[in-house]
């Protein structure tokens, strides 16, 4: 009954796992959970520890670990008689990572629940309202997943639905261009002022010319009630993961053969992958917690099919999003 009157949702944003962590009193009934699933806490009534059990499964009241363990993570803290140690270099290893993952943040809707470390973040269902404006959706790419492409492919497919927000540019503008469809072309003056004034999610040079992506030109896309797609360097979530834009992240990453060995192979091929592997792994590690959805592209034509189905179901389905956005 209890369990039925809980409404506290928690996503993990670390992996845990009981049986190697000397502190619970229940290793065996222990709650294992990756970062990413979904907690229904049952009880908070303890501070040291709390019972929940995960989304979907039907096994009941596990003890999990709670949002502020007794002992905090700090460098000078040695504390593998409370936690042992894989645990706490988990912790450790998050909580370095969260307080990276700050700097030079302006400091919205930056890190899932204010925390110092990564642990839990509240969370509910949430749908999108006839009269809502779309949820904003977020592609980050690791190398070699090639998501301009499929951005591009699945809204020329569906103009009316989905679009683009046009970035800025201080390149000149080519004859069958126009202004505010390729691009919104500025000065280079115009444009540093407006990067100073963190109009943008993000900007980069390209052959000595900038780019950059505003705000503005998602919410003038959301306006016109269409879902807004966007690709970006995963940074600029710091920025978008908030109640107004409701960013619903996919992470693109090409499909990278564990070994090919057997093919005929060139070392420079071997490098590429390795690289490709690496990239991977390094936005994972640092942004995967913020990662609504994994898209593993195998080729153009079905990682197409696959995004246009996911931007389908974000229309007519519920998903979990922080508890902050619909509060
Ligand atoms: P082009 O000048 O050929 O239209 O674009 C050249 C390159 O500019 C693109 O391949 C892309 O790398 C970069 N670019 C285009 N839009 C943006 C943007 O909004 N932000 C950033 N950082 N780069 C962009």
């Amino acid at each position: 009954d209890r369990l039925k009157d809980s409404k506290v949702y928690m996503r993990a944003l670390f992996d845990y796992v009981p049986l190697e962590d000397k502190a619970t009193p229940c290793q065996e009934a222990g709650l294992p959970f990756k970062r990413g699933d979904i907690l229904q806490v049952v009880t908070q009534d303890d501070h040291t520890w709390w019972q929940a059990k995960r989304v979907g499964d039907s096994l009941f009241t596990l003890c999990l670990p709670p949002v502020f363990p007794a002992c905090l993570p700090t460098e000078d803290c040695d504390c593998e008689g409370y936690f042992n140690g894989q645990y706490i270099a988990g912790l450790r290893r998050s909580f370095r990572l969260s307080r990276k993952d700050r700097q030079g943040s302006s400091g919205e809707g930056s890190d899932p629940g204010d925390s110092d470390y990564l642990t839990y973040e509240e969370v509910t269902r949430y749908q999108q309202r006839p009269n809502e404006r779309p949820r904003l959706v977020v592609l980050i790419g690791s190398l070699g997943a090639r998501i301009n492409e499929l951005k591009q492919r699945v809204i020329a497919e569906n103009p009316h639905r989905f679009a683009v927000a046009v970035p800025h540019t201080t390149r000149p503008k080519k004859p069958h261009e126009k202004e505010g469809v390729e691009y919104h072309f500025v000065t280079k003056q115009q444009f540093d002022a407006d990067a100073l004034n963190n109009k943008f999610i993000e900007h980069g040079e390209y052959k000595e010319n900038q780019y950059g992506t505003s705000i503005e030109a998602i919410r003038s896309v959301q306006a016109k009630n269409k879902m807004c797609v966007v690709d970006v360097q995963p940074e600029a979530l710091r920025r978008l993961r908030t109640a107004e834009f409701k960013p619903y992240v996919i992470f693109v990453k090409p499909r990278v053969p564990e070994s090919r060995r057997r093919q005929p192979l060139t070392p420079f091929e071997d490098e590429d992958l390795q690289e490709m592997r690496q990239s991977a792994a390094q936005i994972d590690q640092q942004y995967g917690h913020l990662v609504d959805r994994i898209l593993v592209k195998e080729d153009s034509a079905s990682a197409c099919a696959e995004l246009r189905g996911i931007l389908e179901r974000l229309e007519r389905e519920s998903f979990w999003v922080p508890l902050s956005w619909v509060r």
